[in-house]
């Protein structure tokens, strides 16, 4: 399925048609919420550490330049290697020439959303590699080819019966949808392309300046497999996952496990510093970091943006949207879902491509209150709009009608003027007591009749009454 987000509308109408859709984000996302508060509450100094967090990051971003550079000394003198990818396309050509190199043919991947985002699959499918997603959420819409419908939980709108019927079609076992079953099934799958795969591929959660190690955080041990069995690992991070070093990442560990899945700490955090050194059991032979920016950097410029830059990929903002719980994660046509999905993917792919996903928002602010790294998520939203608008995004009623508002609320005399001339025309069409009719807007909410009388002459009359 090719998503993209010029189809928003289409596809948030899919979602919103969709009961069993619906019932499955309602109940995911609830149940992630109701973790997380539980082991937050384990937690007194929550608000300081998302201020700490804030300014970790904020820091970071700040001297990006030199935090990287400092990287990239640190992981070449450890034995890594260091590649930076201006775009995907420059990202995927290094990729595929080491996997070339080594004659690689199986290719294992793990936690990695930005391979994600450059579409990575795609292109080793297409160069006669087989990559294959370990983590059991991507391995289901690997089978499915499908899109991430969120960014901690990939496979979130799929029920488990829908798991079951897709594993009988694609791996040919008897339809089961025991959760124990599909996981042994699947286990025993991935534990044989582990062993075979010449390369790994990881994303990486958290990159140490000061230490040049790659941090990967996850639940399943797949991290740690495709990052330790295949004889090469490439990390790829895009260039805001840089922080100034390791005191720094027990604040963003504490924070990121209770926002992702409700827990105190994942089960697997890997430290991922050099390739096996000599005497050295296990770890691969090479170890490649790629420093992705894509866009990133023009993120970097604008001061109003660049806050989006200090994600951490909780996924928090999403399960608390409740536009997102309603149209569900494949609506927003990118990889990166939610308010965060909203805010960024229009800065990687272009306003005019992405213009209604500022819209995929209440305003309520529930994105913002719940970000671990207190990013002001709605306030970018509202920043994008006010850019669609200016740059005549809008339909040109819309801008017609906002243009005949800005003018009356300019001016009184034309204000009192329009107001009486509304209740007149309703008057004489006959509609003054009736529920209004507004294509599109009433559709999904009512317009109630005008007041008889507008609240100015409400209180001109009262006043009159006190003087006499
Ligand atoms: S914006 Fe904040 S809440 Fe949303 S995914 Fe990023 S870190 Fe998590």
């Amino acid at each position: 399925m090719n998503l993209t987000p010029k189809l928003f509308k289409t596809y948030a109408k899919r979602g919103l048609n969709n009961p069993r859709l619906r019932k499955t984000y309602r109940f995911a996302t609830q149940h992630a919420l109701e973790k997380r508060l539980h082991v937050i509450q384990e937690v007194p100094e929550w608000e300081a550490l998302r201020d700490r967090a804030h300014q970790i990051k904020e820091e970071a971003i700040d001297r990006l330049d030199h935090y990287l550079e400092m990287l990239e000394t640190n992981v070449i003198a450890n034995g890594g290697k260091v590649f930076w990818a201006r775009d995907g396309k420059e990202a995927s050509d290094y990729i595929l020439e080491v996997a070339r190199r080594i004659r690689a043919r199986t290719v294992v991947k793990s936690k990695s959303m930005t391979t994600e985002e450059i579409g990575l699959s795609r292109t080793l499918e297409e160069n006669q590699l087989e990559p294959v997603e370990t983590d059991l959420g991507e391995y289901i819409i690997q089978l499915a080819h499908e899109w991430p419908s969120h960014i901690t939980a990939p496979a979130l709108h799929k029920t488990r019966g829908e798991v079951g019927e897709l594993f009988a079609e694609k791996l040919g076992i008897p339809y089961t949808d025991v959760p124990e079953v599909l996981c042994e099934v699947a286990r025993r799958f991935l534990r044989s392309k582990f062993l075979a795969a010449e390369l790994g591929i990881s994303g990486v959660n958290f990159a140490l300046a000061d230490t040049g190690a790659v941090v990967v955080v996850e639940n399943e041990g797949n991290a740690r497999l495709s990052t330790t069995m295949p004889r090469v690992h490439i990390a790829v991070m895009g260039l805001e996952k840089v922080i100034p070093g390791w005191a720094d990442l027990p604040v963003f560990l504490r924070l990121l496990a209770r926002s992702s899945t409700g827990q105190k700490q994942t089960s697997y955090v890997s430290l991922i510093g050099s390739p096996r050194r000599p005497g050295e059991m296990d770890g691969p032979e090479e170890f490649h970091l790629v420093i992705l920016d894509n866009g990133r950097t023009e993120i970097l410029k604008d001061p109003k943006m660049r806050e989006s830059l200090f994600c951490i990929r909780c996924g928090a903002c999403l399960n608390t949207c409740p536009i997102y719980q309603r149209v569900g994660g494949h609506a927003y046509g990118s990889v990166y879902s939610g308010p965060i999905g909203a805010v960024i993917t229009p800065l990687f792919q272009g306003l005019e491509v992405a213009k209604d996903l500022p819209y995929a928002s209440s305003l309520c602010g529930a994105c913002s209150g719940i970000c671990p790294v207190k990013i002001d998520i709605h306030h970018m939203l509202l920043w994008l709009r006010k850019q669609v608008v200016e740059n005549g995004g809008t339909p040109w009623q819309e801008r017609l009608a906002m243009k005949f508002y800005l003018a009356g609320m300019k001016d009184r005399t034309l204000y009192d003027l329009g107001s009486r001339a509304v209740r007149l025309a309703l008057k004489l069409s006959g509609r003054q007591s009736r529920p209004l009719n507004v294509p599109g807007w009433t559709d999904t909410r009512d317009f109630p009749p005008l007041a008889e009388k507008s609240f100015k002459t409400l209180w001109k009359e009262l006043k009159r009454q006190e003087e006499t």
